[in-house]
């Protein structure tokens, strides 16, 4: 009987597919470093101080379809109004060929970002044409490709004003009072931290003196007024204010473009280019701006350079402005953005046109004064007669409490804003909704017939307004409009991409993981992806129940108290955990505390953020084993012990090494009166085996895109929440709108409540699919794999850091310097090389210069590592030629990787074979990457600073 019982209940855990090795492999793994066991193997590697005994306290692992299911269960209590709340979020119709052939699939979704720029030229194809499209629409030359959000763009472009900005300017920002009311709160946040002061005030009174800086416009405002701001955007540039406008590409397909207007920048975001409204995110930001000051703009640019062959090639530009290398100098703190957003939405007008966008611009405004007509005819009035697809309709309380009442009836969403009641139209919008609209507003009075209102309707742009420039005349945007060329168009630049759809993405710091298919169904799911930010909450019950497990189970996991989900990005996570340390000391009367102690082999975001977050950074110095000086630590804490404000440490270290001294290096911090902020881009490596809330740190932020599943997506999205200690919570980021996060919170740090929100199910199915098991030997894993590599390697390349019990954490780094004295092989011929094997390189000169940095994840099977590890030391045998003198130094299978299908095919005179050049290992033909071009040039890129769409007859 038992027999059978037990077969009945024997199913297929979820676990056993997410973790790459079998159990057999796993034995074999051990073995080979002679551990008897998973638990025996990370007793050793992790600090004694620091373990947990006992399993997480999560419910136990369920089957993916019965996840799926109770997921489905709990977003089905969210309801799916109609809204037409506007305030920078419209729905939008997502081209089917764009859903199927991008957001769902791997192929684009698993790419990493672009820094290998040889295996990322269909993405960052996607991405130019992002930044062209964008510098179309606003007139300003450069973009960048892209932001967080519409929020965090107006606050970089506040502190690119305050550093740009005429000399003997004041510290206040202006922003006009019909901003979106979330972005003034994001700008405030983010001058409050820099000691600058935000001044919302009504533009055409102000008197530009001397005090501000900068000014910050909405163009459409958020009640939906259109008015031209050139006088006054002269006028305050006389006076040596910068001037950003913020901005609605829709709008500007019809309306004339901010830099015709005198704008020096435009930010905004490209949601409704085709992004699901999402409940707040994801979504990516814009930024353009004129050619002077191109070199300040915050975020990633992609440019246009040559490769080895003098072809067209993409790459990063100027990554001299960014943390990476400016870290506490650079221009933000940017470092995931939203590069797949940016790539939907730069599809989105590839597939429309000019043509086609601006008829989506022209039907969604003849809409709207149509509805405005007959609004007026009703006997209402409109604050504005010049708009383009938003009205807002002045009432007393009464009157708009009752409209908003008799419209919920109707499962319509109103908005809401000051004295009036907002309706902002969209791509969905139609004559019937049109119709239905004024149905709620005749209030059983005869709704007006729409042909003759769209007869009578006048004119709702000044003609001063209307556009009259060109955009998208690119081929690009003019050659893919069927949905076969369309669909061939997203295939070809996706093979032109290296992703985990083809090998393991072995990025140390980065934790490339499986990113599982029943994960990734959700998202796009109507419950999940359909709904505004700002719904009534009543409406938004089943992301209600969804965020508050979800932050259960990270608090769990992580042994915090309370859990925020605002951070869009690790980066902003570091910035709010930072923000809420200044609010804390504040309120204990401590508020001059300010300095923040930084390891020097800290992530360049850390110095960054810290800046922004108003902090003095002061870096200490990490021992020849990659350890933080425990000797300068104390030194440097005593010394400024009445200015401590936080220590930011990365556990395990950035050497990746469990430093065994953690929990003394936070009583120091502690007993000299500041807080200790962890870096939790390695938690995989703690997952179920030890929680940073228990052995000292007080906040810490996840990189959900990292440790909990959410894919890559080349660059973005990404979650970074954070998790405080109880005495931290009351301080917890908050919003203007809707009624969320610390009652003494520090303010919004992005537009959305909940940050991006609709990647939240990917987290949650991974933790229920898991189970505490699951999670557990998921970590296990992930340290066998990098102490399996660790060993094969270290004959060949030699591994860095390793803690004194002889092992590495989950990621290792190996050393490459000897081969450069030897056979002046540089770590990027190697990291080249990779390519024609078909490999991504792992973390290059990061954090250690001449090194490379390997996270193989628990994802990956041994056959994988293996086939990994033959590569590397197949690699090690080809310098071992140069070194021996049987290969030139200078011309050589390395020098010249990576090869493409061109050069081999043409003339040939190189000292190799073509065949050792592209199949080095038998089994690379069976799945062979063409690199779409050679070695990309750098230097001339930045030279050559071009980050639009290249002129046709460029290429070659
Ligand atoms: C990835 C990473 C960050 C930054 O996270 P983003 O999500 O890219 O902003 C910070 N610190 C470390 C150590 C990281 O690996």
């Amino acid at each position: 009987m038992s027999h059978v019982w037990e077969k009945a209940n024997d199913v297929q855990q979820f676990s056993g597919r997410h973790i790459g090795p079998s159990d057999s492999d796993v034995q074999a793994m051990l073995q080979e470093l002679g551990y008897a066991s998973l638990d025996e193997l990370t007793r050793t590697a992790l600090p004694k101080a620091i373990q947990d005994t006992a399993l997480l306290d999560l419910p136990a692992a369920l089957q993916e379809h019965e996840a799926l299911a109770e997921l489905k269960r709990i977003m089905s209590q969210n309801k799916l109004n109609r809204s037409y709340i506007g305030l920078g979020y419209y729905d939008t119709v997502t081209p089917s060929v764009v859903l199927r052939n991008i957001i769902e699939n791997p192929a684009w979704y698993t790419q990493y970002t672009p820094y290998q720029a040889e295996i990322a030229q269909g993405r960052m194809e996607a991405l130019i044409n992002f930044q062209t499209m964008v510098s179309d629409l606003t007139g300003l030359p450069f973009s960048n490709a892209s932001l967080l959000d519409e929020g965090t763009a107006a606050a970089e472009a506040m502190s690119m004003s305050r550093d740009l900005a005429a000399e003997g300017l004041g510290d206040v920002y202006y922003i006009a009072q019909n901003c979106l009311p979330q972005t003034i709160e994001v700008v405030r946040t983010r001058a409050l931290a820099l000691g600058l002061k935000v001044s919302v005030v009504d533009p055409q009174k102000v008197n530009f003196g001397s005090e501000a800086f900068g000014l910050l416009l909405q163009y459409p405002a958020a009640d939906g007024r259109v008015e031209d701001y050139r006088n006054l955007i002269a006028q305050a540039k006389n006076k040596g204010l910068i001037v950003t406008l913020a901005t609605d590409l829709l709008a500007l397909c019809v309306l004339a473009a901010p830099g015709e207007l005198g704008a020096d920048i435009a930010v905004g975001s490209s949601q409704r280019f085709g992004v699901p409204l999402g409940y707040g995110g994801p979504h990516a930001g814009f930024f353009a701006t004129k050619d002077e000051f191109k070199r300040r703009m915050p975020g990633r640019i992609i440019g246009v350079s040559k490769d080895a062959n003098g072809q067209n090639g993409f790459r990063l530009s100027l990554q001299t402005r960014e943390q990476h290398i400016r870290r506490d100098k650079a221009t933000s703190n940017i470092c995931t953005a939203q590069v797949l957003l940016a790539i939907m939405a730069s599809m989105y007008a590839v597939y429309h046109g000019p043509k086609g966008l601006k008829r989506i611009a022209e039907r969604t405004h003849a809409l709207t004064r149509v509805l405005g007509t007959g609004l007026k005819k009703l006997g209402y009035a409109l604050k504005s007669e010049n708009y383009f697809d938003t009205l807002a309709v002045k009432l007393d309380q009464a009157q708009a409490d009752g409209l908003m009442r008799a419209a919920l009836a109707k499962n319509v969403n109103l908005g809401r804003l000051d004295d009036s009641v907002l309706i902002a139209l969209d791509e969905k919008a139609d004559a019937q909704q049109v119709s239905e609209l004024l149905s709620i507003f005749a209030e059983g009075k005869p709704v007006p017939v729409l042909k003759d209102l769209a007869a009578a309707a006048g004119e709702a742009i000044p003609a001063a307004l209307v556009r009259t420039s060109a955009y998208l005349q690119h081929p690009i945007f003019n050659s893919y409009q069927s949905e076969s060329e369309m669909m061939r168009y997203i295939r070809k630049l996706e093979s032109r991409d290296l992703s985990l759809t083809r090998s393991m993405i072995p990025l140390g710091s980065c934790t490339m993981k499986l990113n599982a298919a029943s994960e990734l169904l959700p998202i796009t799911w109507p419950e999940v992806n359909g709904l505004h930010p700002f719904v009534p909450v009543d409406q938004a019950k089943g992301y209600k129940q969804l965020f508050e497990q979800l932050e259960n189970y990270l608090a769990v996991c992580t042994g915090f108290d309370a859990i925020s989900l605002q951070p869009n990005s690790g980066a902003q996570g570091e910035y709010a955990g930072l923000l809420v340390i200044n609010k804390f000391h504040e309120s204990q009367g401590q508020g001059h505390r300010k300095v923040c102690l930084i390891p020097s082999s800290a992530h360049g975001t850390n110095p960054a953020s810290a800046v922004m977050a108003g902090m003095q950074v002061i870096v200490v110095k990490c021992d020849n084993d990659g350890n933080i000086d425990l000797a300068d630590l104390k030194t440097k804490a005593v010394e400024h012990k009445n200015d401590l404000a936080a220590l930011m440490i990365t556990y395990p270290s950035t050497h990746g090494v469990f430093e065994e001294e953690i929990v003394q290096i936070c009583n120091i911090i502690h007993e000299n009166g500041g807080q200790v902020y962890m870096d939790g881009a390695n938690l995989n490596a703690q997952i179920g085996l030890c929680r940073p809330g228990k052995y000292g740190p007080d906040v810490c932020h996840l990189n959900l895109h990292k440790t909990f599943c959410i894919p890559h997506g080349g660059g973005g999205p990404g979650v970074g929440p954070i998790g405080v200690k109880k005495h931290l919570a009351p301080f917890l980021p908050n919003h203007p709108l809707v009624k969320m996060g610390g009652d003494k919170g520090v303010g919004p740090i992005a537009a959305a409540p909940w940050g991006s929100a609709s990647i939240l199910p990917i987290s949650w199915m991974y933790i229920r699919m898991m189970g505490p098991d699951g999670l557990k030997k998921a970590t296990q894993v992930a340290i066998l794999n990098a102490n399996y590599m660790a060993k094969r390697l270290d004959s060949s390349f030699p591994v860095v850091y390793r803690a004194k019990n002889g092992l590495v954490a989950h990621e290792c780094i190996v050393d490459l310097k000897e081969v450069k004295k030897t056979a002046d092989v540089s770590v990027d011929d190697i990291a080249k090389r990779l390519i024609d094997y078909g490999y991504h390189a792992p973390t290059v000169s990061w954090p250690v210069p001449n090194t490379m940095m390997i996270e193989p994840t628990e994802s990956e099977s041994k056959a994988e590592l293996d086939r990994f590890c033959e590569t590397m030391i197949s690699i090690r045998n080809e310098i071992r030629e140069v070194e021996q003198g049987k290969a030139p130094k200078d011309n050589n299978v390395l020098k010249h990787a990576p090869h493409t299908a061109a050069v081999l095919t043409g003339g040939w005179d190189r000292p190799y074979s073509r065949e050792q050049a592209a199949f080095p290992k038998a089994w690379v033909k069976e799945n062979k990457f063409w690199p779409y071009v050679g070695r990309v040039d750098n230097a001339y890129g930045d030279r050559n600073l071009v980050c639009t769409c290249p002129d046709i007859s460029s290429y070659s």
